[in-house]
């Protein structure tokens, strides 16, 4: 079979390897859809190390079809379709112990610590099928649909963090794959006005597509401006970063109204600072907060949202790649062309 393998940062190539066996407790499943995250770049230009080991197939975003089924296995058969939530918690720890299972100090992820999704076969550890992280899906959502429920789960686990009130005002920062996934959730939860900033054009238009009320240009538009029209000066509930970049924090801050909540959902280069006025926090009682990864109950909230249509993700594939051309989707994702790129196996 074929597997994308990556020997050291800046090597990934796709090769013959052999076919996955299956060990008690274990399941093989058929990858029929992973999706390409912008974690997966940093990556494989080494600039994210932790869990990551030479050499290793990445890919976390993943759906497939269970093939082989390792004694001991209660529960799924061969046929059964699945998606995979990749972050295996301890389950002892601190913070498990707090219910916070994404946060957990011993995690352990498919994809990094263990083989991920850009293979035609890929073994799950049994220690992924004893904790529920193998995850059936309904029959009316596509593998390729499913593939997009892991980085889902985690925008369920965000937005669930940013308070945003029925009938309220929200604006989005970036309209990527992950800000539009929020701008469906703003609407789930009932936001009556939803405000995107996207430089990128086509980006722009799928937001507006997709249920935005406005989405500007950040470099030709005032967002503070657009948020005061919109508000009678008042302010925005919400104001969620689904794009990382520091320098921004201090202005959104100051988009809020009094008791809003700016939540800062995408991931930084590990030092990066932002400057902030501490009065806005104080005297406005501004909540800051931020979120990270997503639990198994997160998922299932995604399958459940997802599986009964109320909310559909099939607007965000963009494009789909073989295996063979996985260099393609990365490029793709570097480049921020289109939306979401899947690879199909
Ligand atoms: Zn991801
Ligand atoms: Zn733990």
């Amino acid at each position: 079979m074929r597997a994308a393998v990556l020997y050291k940062p800046d090597d990934l190539r796709v090769e013959e390897v052999e076919h996955p066996t299956v060990g008690p407790g274990e399941l093989v499943i058929q990858v029929k859809g992973c999706g390409v995250c912008g974690t997966d770049l940093r990556v494989i230009r080494g600039k994210k190390k932790r869990g990551v080991h030479f050499p290793s197939v990445i890919g976390h975003e993943i759906a497939g079809e269970v093939v082989e089924r390792g004694s001991g296995v209660q529960g799924f058969q061969p046929g059964d379709r699945v998606a995979v939530v990749p972050v295996i918690s301890c389950f002892q720890c601190a913070y498990c112990l707090r219910d916070l299972e994404n946060l957990c100090l011993n995690r352990r992820a498919i994809g990094y610590e263990f083989d991920g999704g850009f293979q035609e076969y890929l073994r799950l550890p049994e220690v992924a099928v004893r904790t529920g992280n193998v995850m059936k899906i309904p029959e009316r959502l596509s593998f390729e649909e499913a593939s997009l429920l892991e980085p889902f789960a985690c925008c369920v686990n965000g937005s669930q963090r940013s308070n945003i009130p029925l009938g309220g005002m929200v604006v989005i920062i970036g309209a990527g794959p992950i800000g539009l996934m929020h701008l469906k959730l703003a609407k789930v939860f009932g936001a009556a006005t939803v405000i995107m900033s996207e430089p990128a054009p086509l980006r722009r238009e799928a937001a507006l597509q997709m249920g935005a009320d406005v989405a500007i240009d950040p470099k030709e538009t005032d967002l503070q401006q657009v948020v005061t029209e919109h508000t009678d000066g008042i302010g925005a509930d919400t104001v969620i970063l689904a794009i990382g970049i520091p320098g921004l924090v201090g202005d959104l801050a100051k988009l809020l109204r009094k008791g809003g909540t700016l939540n800062l959902f995408a991931g930084f280069e590990e030092e990066a600072e932002a400057r902030l006025l501490c009065n806005i926090v104080h005297y406005n009682q501004a909540t800051i907060t931020g979120s990270a990864s997503s639990s198994r109950f997160h998922f299932q909230q995604a399958i459940a949202l997802v599986g009964s249509g109320r909310v559909q993700l099939n607007d965000l594939i963009t494009h789909r790649f073989p295996l063979e051309e996985i260099h393609g989707a990365l490029q793709l994702t570097m480049e921020g062309k289109g939306l979401k790129a899947i690879v199909v196996p």
